[in-house]
């Protein structure tokens, strides 16, 4: 910084000597002039004040030199935290084969600046400082926000695509909760979520931290597709295999190197293929800890389901890390109050947790837990919505209706039972058995800890947690397997 300061008087001098040599030499570049310039008396002077100037400006140049000349202490430190010249260079590949990213380090946000350049100077510093948080193979010390990439594929020797996942370590001890969001590349509410969540904390007052990666799928992002470019849904392929398809890998990198990390999951998602979801919570709630997860965000719907094999959430859950998918709203759009509500949710968590101090407002529900049925359209034509999301609804009453557009005919959608409109889908064109309307059903609350007590958390049955289920439970699956025949409920998940 010195050599910084001291360097505006050395140019400084340099210019004026420059000036007054131009004054003995006025257009020196020309060849005619040189030949026919004669001397003054005022350029002689000029000349005087050049040579004048000459002492000074070697003093400022002596100084200046000075200054860039590094103390024995700042040479020491640069030494100490240059990498010893024969040390390997960071390859950093995971198990699947992918290589990683080299370390990133883009400012969250200027408020945290300071802190990521701390990370920044110590990509590979090993844990040992306390409060320390270990991600992507880098240190991200207490109190501190950092941005690092997860690279998840190779596309090609030398490049690979690179997510950006952002991490609040705070300063005081605490769980850590990953939120992932656009798994499915055309689901963008929950991105806006990640980035109002991250932004919102300070890393020196949150107990605990925060990884958020905002865009998972991106290649399926930058298309406004759902789909992996081989079409494949990348929430059907979790825990992944680092031997399998693309899809599998992927989800295999993720989940190693990223979830493995999460002591509880958010998985962000909306409605999909011109659907629209109440923002709503789906958990599977035969676990006590699942059932504390989905409590924390205030009065939000809860919806119980197993979630299907491959999602992020149920391969989550199997591996003994609590995790609930946030549904909100539709694809290719981001819907302010919808992303509102669900960072309202998240945040609540974050306090129900003791990550964050924030005051709790009185009058607050619980949650209703519902299980969930479809109704569908028995004929084809254009479909209009006569009810809204979250709209109770009696058996009997009208939910839509379908018009052919040739004959004008005009058949209705009636509901089949009391319930919760908590998805539905959007006004479009629709074939006979589309499913129109999902209607939550509530119960009389979560499992018993009867059911639980028969299920270890963590242990190997997980993988099998229909065991024991009573018949209530055994309802949703039915119902579910039926819907997953159609695929396109399902895969709002
Ligand atoms: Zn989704």
């Amino acid at each position: 910084m010195r050599a910084v300061r001291l360097l505006p008087p050395v140019q400084n001098c340099y210019r004026r000597t420059v000036i007054e040599l131009a004054f003995i030499y006025p257009n020196s570049a020309s060849s005619e002039h040189k030949l026919t310039r004669r001397f003054t008396v005022d350029q002689a002077d000029h000349g005087r004040r050049a040579i004048a100037y000459a002492p000074v400006c070697a003093l400022a140049l002596s100084l200046w030199l000075t200054a860039c000349d590094p103390s024995p202490a700042s040479r020491a430190l640069r030494e100490a935290s240059a990498p010893p010249p024969d040390a390997p260079a960071q390859t950093d590949a995971d198990s699947s084969g992918t290589a990683a990213a080299p370390a990133s380090s883009a400012p969250v946000s200027t408020r945290q600046a300071a802190t990521v350049e701390e990370s920044v100077s110590q990509p590979e510093a090993p844990d040992t400082e306390p409060g320390a948080l270990s991600v992507l193979g880098h240190s991200v010390p207490a109190g501190t926000s950092t941005r690092l990439t997860w690279s998840p594929n190779e596309v090609f020797e030398g490049m690979s695509t690179t997510t950006p996942v952002l991490v609040v370590n705070g300063a005081k001890p605490g769980p850590t909760l990953c939120l992932t969001a656009a798994i499915h590349g055309d689901e963008l509410n929950g991105i806006e979520m990640v980035r109002r969540v991250i932004h919102e904390l300070e890393p020196d007052e949150l107990s605990g931290a925060v990884i958020g990666v905002p865009i998972v799928n991106l290649q399926g992002f930058r298309r406004g597709s759902r789909y992996l470019p081989d079409r494949r849904d990348l929430n059907r392929y979790f825990p992944g295999n680092p031997q399998g398809s693309s899809a599998s890998r992927i989800a295999h990198s993720l989940f190693e190197r990223i979830i493995r990390g999460c002591d509880l999951l958010v998985d962000l998602h909306t409605g999909s293929f011109y659907r629209t979801n109440l923002p709503q919570l789906r958990a599977d709630l035969r676990y006590r800890q699942v059932r504390e997860l989905t409590g924390g965000f205030g009065g939000m719907v809860v919806l119980h389901s197993e979630g299907a094999v491959g999602t992020l959430r149920r391969a989550a859950t199997d591996a003994g890390i609590p995790a609930v998918t946030l549904e909100a709203g539709e694809p290719l759009r981001l819907q302010t109050s919808k992303v509102s509500e669900g960072v309202n949710g998240i945040l609540a968590l974050l306090a129900a947790k003791d990550m964050v101090k924030r005051v709790q407002l009185l009058g607050q529900t619980e949650p209703v837990f519902y299980e969930s049925t479809w109704i569908r359209a028995d004929h084809g034509g254009i479909l209009f919505s006569v009810v809204r999301l979250g709209q109770m609804v009696e058996p009997g009453d009208v939910l839509g209706t379908i018009t052919d557009p040739i004959t004008n005919e005009q058949n209705l959608i009636y509901s089949a039972e009391r319930g919760r409109v908590l998805g539905m889908a959007l006004n479009q064109v629709v074939m006979p058995g589309f499913a129109a309307f999902r209607l939550g059903v509530e119960t009389d609350g979560p499992p018993t800890d009867n059911v639980l007590a028969a299920v270890q958390w963590g242990q190997t049955d997980l993988a099998n947690p229909s065991d024991g289920d009573d018949g209530s439970l055994q309802k949703v699956s039915d119902t579910e397997t039926g819907v997953s025949v159609d695929l396109e409920p399902e895969e709002a998940s």
